[in-house]
């Protein structure tokens, strides 16, 4: 067994919200053991570095807005506030972000048809909306809806709209209206439509800087994959064939697999986690020789032959993710959980090709190609959703175990609001 205090809490996971728990923790002079799978922290926002280029491990920016958080942040590293100012690719095209604000590079017949829809938009009550494919109907009208968020939703959910629930949109997507519309057909739009005005990155060391402050001085241990939880005994097994004795635990790990760690857990929280869907991921990294392959801090790409939903520039993020005179791009390729993962090799290929012909570079001026994978990347918000996750949410609290984060609370939350779970706990 582990040589710790058994008054310790035992936190599973140093993403950004176990990091958070354990810093919270420590605070109030709680002493805090970290057990972490991988062999360095930091979770979806740490990063990677090859022959001197830094890339992210799927976080990009933070929106935080929170001044206490913002502070915790702002201590640990100097920040860049990026306007948000995002690009989407169709069929050639460049359009800002949103797109539908912004359809003045489209053909007239195109836009045209996009309008005429808009117009005709059907009606329809919140309250009486059923799935996020009539959401997207009536936000948008038919046209825009079929070729430009249905195609995105098959690329990043992994998913047919109508299998979707609309309660997590949120702030997430704006709705436009029939003024904006037009003058954006009209005119080049100056305005910026997107839900925050700034992105924050920063200025040196890749996302997980943010967090320096709060892991100073935690105890982590590296290389500690838990693969069995006693609830009774309060034990945490590791692959290692090592135990922690614990007298609090806090989990950030995904729901479907701390389901899988509880012996004798019930067949009712077994079934919950299997209807669970989220997407997992495949990141392509590219590096290059030349300073202006990376255009846009970051772009959708609505074109389905492309396998990648979204490309982002590192060395536009911050220059210091970048040997000098290089750039970089990073391609995040999206399935649900349970349909057919394409191999790494047809994944790496499809986005290398159809990227030289959107972003205009060859052969010659890549440095670097890396692609690697993550199972867990977005929770899905398929029909059940809720239902299912309280169901485990609170067996789990039953047995002793608080949960924190994405993966812990299954929700759509972005770094600071795993962050805030972490406080909170
Ligand atoms: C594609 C993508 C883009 C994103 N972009 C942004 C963005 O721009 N801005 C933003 O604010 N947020 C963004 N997010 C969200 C953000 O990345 C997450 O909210 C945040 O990183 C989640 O942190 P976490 O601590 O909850 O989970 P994680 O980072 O997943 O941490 C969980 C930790 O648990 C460890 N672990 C797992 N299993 C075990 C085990 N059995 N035993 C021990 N340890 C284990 C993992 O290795 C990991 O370190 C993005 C997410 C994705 C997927």
């Amino acid at each position: 067994m582990e040589n710790i205090l058994l008054s310790n809490t035992v936190i599973l996971g140093s993403g950004i919200s176990g990091i958070s728990a354990g810093y919270h923790l420590q605070k109030k002079k709680i002493p805090v053991v970290i057990y972490e799978k991988d062999n360095d922290w930091g979770g979806l926002c740490g990063f990677f570095t090859i022959k001197g280029f830094r890339f992210d491990r799927f976080v990009h920016f933070s929106f935080v807005k929170d001044p206490y958080i913002l502070n915790c942040f702002e201590t640990s590293s100097s920040l860049y506030a990026h306007p948000t100012v995002a690009y989407n690719y169709y069929h050639g095209v460049w359009l800002k972000h949103p797109a539908i604000n912004n359809l003045f590079p489209l053909s007239s017949d195109e836009k045209a048809k996009i309008i005429a829809d808009f117009v005709q938009r059907p009606q329809k009550n919140v309250s009486e909306i059923q799935n996020y494919d009539e959401w997207l109907r009536v936000q948008n009208g038919n046209y825009f809806a079929e070729h430009f968020p249905f195609a995105y939703t098959r690329k990043y959910w992994g998913q047919e709209p109508r299998n979707m629930e609309t309660k997590w949109i949120g702030i997430r997507i704006r709705s436009a209206s029939l003024d904006e519309v037009l003058k954006g057909a009209f005119e080049e739009q100056k305005q910026n439509f997107n839900y925050t005005d700034f992105m924050m990155y920063p200025k040196k060391g890749g996302f997980r800087s943010i967090l320096n402050l709060c892991r100073k001085g935690l105890d982590i241990r590296f290389n500690k994959k838990a693969i069995r939880i006693d609830t009774d005994q309060k034990i945490v097994f590791f692959e290692d064939k090592t135990s922690v004795p614990y007298n609090r635990l806090i989990s950030s790990l995904p729901l479907p697999e701390i389901v899988k760690m509880l012996p004798d857990c019930p067949q009712n929280i077994s079934e919950a986690a299997d209807k669970l869907h989220w997407t997992c991921g495949y990141q392509v990294s590219l590096g290059f020789h030349r300073p202006d392959v990376a255009k846009h801090l970051w772009f959708y790409i609505y074109d389905e032959d492309i396998l990648t939903a979204r490309v982002y520039s590192p060395n536009l993020k911050s220059p210091d993710n970048v040997p000098t005179g290089c750039s970089s791009l990073q391609a995040e390729i999206f399935f649900d959980c349970k349909a057919p993962l394409l191999s790494a090799e047809t994944v790496l290929q499809n986005t290398v090709e159809k990227l030289k012909q959107v972003c205009h570079f060859d052969d010659s001026d890549i440095v670097l190609k890396d692609i690697r994978f993550e199972p867990y990347a977005n929770i899905t918000f398929t029909h059940g959703i809720y239902e299912n996750r309280a169901i485990i949410i609170d067996y789990l609290k039953s047995r002793g175990i608080d949960v924190i984060g994405r993966f812990g609370q299954w929700d759509y939350l972005w770094s600071y609001q795993a962050f805030e779970t972490g406080m909170n706990v």
